[in-house]
């Protein structure tokens, strides 16, 4: 291996130590702590971890954290009134809905939700509102995740300004708003999805490549120019023991820890890049600890912005 690991569990918990002062001095001047509401609907086994690290890195930092749970027969009105409520809230400051919603509320519902969120407490930045106004690059509320890997690019004296970024992945929530903030940051821009021809070559002109795809592994050498930062969104849990045994070899530690647990959690990008990239995300450890952050920096932020305008 010759990339160097980008460890994204260290630069999260100095971003917590940033926020943390911040935090008690919000609270010092206001007789409350910044709030963040939670709304989980249904019972995905992956919201709930989600939900439970976001819960618990709020109050740790200090922040009061509340979620508000409804059934999986929720219909969508009964999250439309929670978010009202949350809208309403003077100890709210930030509110998401975790998305996905059950498949049952119909394919528009998260976009329903979405665009009834005050975007003043839009701490997860989906709102049109606020979609717009990072398009003219205005203040605003933006995405956790892509603004975690510029976090993580800056942090880590990855040069943006000039460099040729490639994205792959057009999605709302990830490959659109990345796509905004590097170019917003002097990087030429190109987004590739899954209509692209030759992806791999597209890929492999990037000096930065972000991979928010959703398919393990589907990122491999031929992708990836030598020297390139790799920054891998995906995350996937697996069950399929031919898959990872095509990512692990025999005696992998982490082939092993599937052997144990029967599933492994596992990014876009083939292990093998790492003999060619010259920086790389771990998957898990990479981007995932940066948005929630992320989310912390963001309710601050919408807790400052709302009180003291
Ligand atoms: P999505 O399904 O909404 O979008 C996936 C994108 O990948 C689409 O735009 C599609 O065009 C593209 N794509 C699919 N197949 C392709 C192919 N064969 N070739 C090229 N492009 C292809 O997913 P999303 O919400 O953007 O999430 C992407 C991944 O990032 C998922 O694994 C998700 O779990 C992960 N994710 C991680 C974090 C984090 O905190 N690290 C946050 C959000 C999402």
């Amino acid at each position: 291996m010759t990339a160097t690991l980008l460890d994204g569990n260290a630069l999260a918990a100095q971003i917590r130590a940033e926020i943390q002062p911040r935090v008690a001095s919000f609270t010092a001047r206001h007789g409350r702590p910044p709030g963040l509401g939670i709304v989980l609907v249904g019972d995905n086994p992956a919201s709930e971890i989600y939900v439970r690290n976001k819960l618990r890195a709020a109050s740790v930092v200090g922040m009061r954290a509340d979620l508000e749970r409804l059934p999986e027969s929720a219909v969508i009105e009964d999250v439309l009134r929670v978010v009202a409520g949350l809208n309403a809230s003077a100890v709210h400051d930030g509110l998401l809905v975790q998305d996905p919603l059950p498949d049952a509320m119909g394919p528009g519902a998260a976009r329903q939700v979405f665009d009834v969120i005050d975007p003043a407490k839009d701490v997860d930045g989906f709102h049109p509102v606020n979609v717009g106004k990072l398009v003219q690059r205005r203040p605003t509320l933006v995405p956790g995740t892509p603004l975690g890997v510029i976090e993580l690019l800056e942090r880590s004296g990855i040069p943006i300004a000039g460099a040729r970024a490639v994205v792959i992945g057009r999605s709302d929530i990830v490959g659109k708003p990345m796509a905004m903030l590097l170019m917003h940051r002097d990087a030429t821009v190109t987004i590739a999805h899954s209509k692209t021809r030759d992806l791999a070559g597209l890929a492999a002109t990037a000096d930065i490549l972000i991979a928010a795809i959703g398919r393990p592994g589907f990122v491999t050498r031929g992708f990836v120019k030598p020297g390139a930062t790799v920054v891998d969104v995906g995350i996937t849990s697996v069950t399929d023991a031919a898959l990872v045994s095509r990512l692990f070899p025999a005696g992998h530690p982490r082939r092993d820890a599937f052997e144990r647990r029967g599933s492994l959690v596992v990014g876009d990008v083939h292990p093998e890049v790492a003999d060619v990239a010259g920086a790389l995300t771990p998957v898990p450890g990479g981007v995932g600890p940066l948005t929630v952050a992320m989310l912390l920096s963001n309710t601050l932020h919408a807790a400052e912005m709302r009180t003291e305008r």
